[in-house]
């Protein structure tokens, strides 16, 4: 879908102009499909985190975190099937040497090309509309047929032999770990099925082509859990975790829930039960943000077979020895944080003016609260105002100063970053009003109201 408003491209210039999102290496000119966190980016960023990790570890029975480390013995990615079937088909522009992805142009003029299908099929269905697929760039439709290009990013650790002989790889995806310390947990936690695993970790990804901001990068961060469960077990509480991922995004994240859908997989890979991926309608139209795949016992098993250990669980209720299966929920946390940005952000009138503010759920916000002497070069006015940025920051630690041009202008950029509340010390705090001794302006984002409030009561109303 087209973004007839370039609502993306505000986001993207919002993002690097207030310090949430810079480009990669950019004095360098740029790397494809990498991206920094800025001052403000990595608060929200880890604002967001901290929101999941409460969620899915400490609000939860029974569920235990876990960083593993980022590389992995070679033979784990042919084990999961990286190696040999983790590709994406490329074609190449006989014009300009622009590569696509052509099960992606497919879907954008409406035929489906799955993962699951072969080169052949791939080729077929290519070949049938390449009338209709135009180079991105030069917009030609010349291309080479369609190859399979494998994801996996590969470097040289530990490999001293110079020819990349034997490459381990960087982490395809973040979910690799949970399974490699499945027997760690169960020897040294004793969890009784069933029981999740939650975890936050990097993934990379040799993208044909990344785009759409932070939603298809080549290096991001994936926040996974994995249900372990006794075999066929699996039905009813895959429908519960379903549940509560919907409502993470509508309660924990505050998104719209208009703006959510669900879709299911419809052709399944050989060894799942069941798969169905939440959507979000970003400024590009609706597309993936996570994953919630039914996966049987095949994880384990495949791992069983290729580090010849034993992985089964003996069950201490039954006595019973089996591979769990597994229940497994995936998303890329620089989609949850595009999907937040561009959920929170609106262009509307205050105050005879257009003003752009990120409504952000107070405590995802980068910045908790801003505070202000009402004019700068009033020593009396400054020195109370530190005071009282002080006590917050105690507090509340992501407190702003901001004495930066006139009170509106502080305003509008505090609204631009999501600051729910901004503080003001003018000479009423002082005591140019008797009756308003140290009181101050508390300004709310999202209404534009101000409220007098004493500043000894000030922690307990901003809470
Ligand atoms: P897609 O079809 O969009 O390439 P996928 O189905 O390959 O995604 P999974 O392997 O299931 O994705 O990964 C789980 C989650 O990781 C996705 O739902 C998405 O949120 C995130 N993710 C995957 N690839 C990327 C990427 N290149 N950039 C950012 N996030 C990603």
């Amino acid at each position: 879908m087209a973004d007839t408003d370039n609502k993306m491209e505000k986001i993207v210039s919002l993002a690097k102009r207030r310090g949430f999102v810079y480009p990669g290496s950019e004095i360098y000119g740029g790397l494809a499909g990498i991206y920094d966190f800025g001052p403000r980016g990595v608060e929200l960023m880890n604002n967001i985190k901290r929101a999941w990790w409460k969620a899915h570890v400490y609000d939860k029975e029974n569920y235990f975190g876990l960083d593993s480390g980022m590389f992995k013995h070679p033979r784990v990615w042919e084990a999961s099937g990286h190696v040999g079937g983790f590709s994406d088909p490329l074609a190449e522009c006989r014009e300009c040497n622009t590569r696509i992805r052509v099960d992606k142009e497919l879907a954008n003029v409406g035929v489906v090309a799955d993962e699951k299908m072969s080169i052949e099929e791939i080729n077929a269905l290519f070949d049938a509309n390449r009338e209709s697929i135009a180079c991105p760039k030069c917009g030609a439709k010349n291309f080479s047929e369609a190859r399979a290009f494998n994801l996996l990013v590969k470097s040289n650790l530990g490999d001293f032999t110079s020819d990349g002989g034997e490459p381990v790889y960087l982490p395809g995806e973040a979910c690799q770990g949970i399974y490699l310390d499945y027997k760690n947990i169960v020897d040294t936690m004793q969890p009784k099925m069933p029981f999740g695993v939650a975890q936050i970790g990097k993934a990379f990804r040799n993208e044909i082509s990344p785009r759409n901001f932070l939603f298809r990068t080549r290096e991001f961060e994936q926040a996974d859990t994995q249900v372990f469960v006794r075999p066929n077990e699996n039905k009813e509480l895959y429908e519960e975790i379903k549940r509560d991922r919907w409502n993470w995004y509508v309660n924990g994240l505050g998104i719209d829930e208009s703006k959510l859908r669900w879709k299911q997989h419809e052709n399944l890979v050989f060894y799942a039960a069941d798969a169905w991926d939440i959507e979000y309608e970003f400024p590009t139209g609706f597309d993936e943000l996570e994953g919630i795949h039914d996966r049987t016992n095949y994880d384990l098993t495949q791992h069983q077979e290729f580090s010849g250990t034993d992985l089964r669980y003996t069950d201490p209720e039954t006595g019973e020895k089996y591979i769990p299966w597994i229940l497994e929920t995936s998303v890329g946390l620089g989609r949850m944080f595009l999907a937040v940005l561009s959920d929170a952000y609106h262009e509307e009138e205050m105050d005879g003016e257009t003003r752009v503010v990120l409504r952000l759920k107070p405590d995802l916000a980068p910045v908790r609260v801003a505070v202000s002497p009402l004019l700068r070069n009033k020593s009396e006015l400054v020195e109370k105002a530190r005071e009282v940025y002080k006590m917050l920051k105690q507090e509340f630690g992501n407190v702003a100063w901001d004495d930066n041009g006139n009170i509106g202008k502080r305003y509008r950029r505090q609204d631009e970053i999501g600051t729910p509340y901004c503080v003001v010390i003018d000479f009423d705090t002082l005591g140019e009003n008797p009756s308003l001794l140290d009181t101050v302006t508390v300004r709310d984002r999202d209404t534009g109201e101000q409220q007098r409030v004493a500043i000894s009561e000030l922690i307990s109303v901003l809470k």
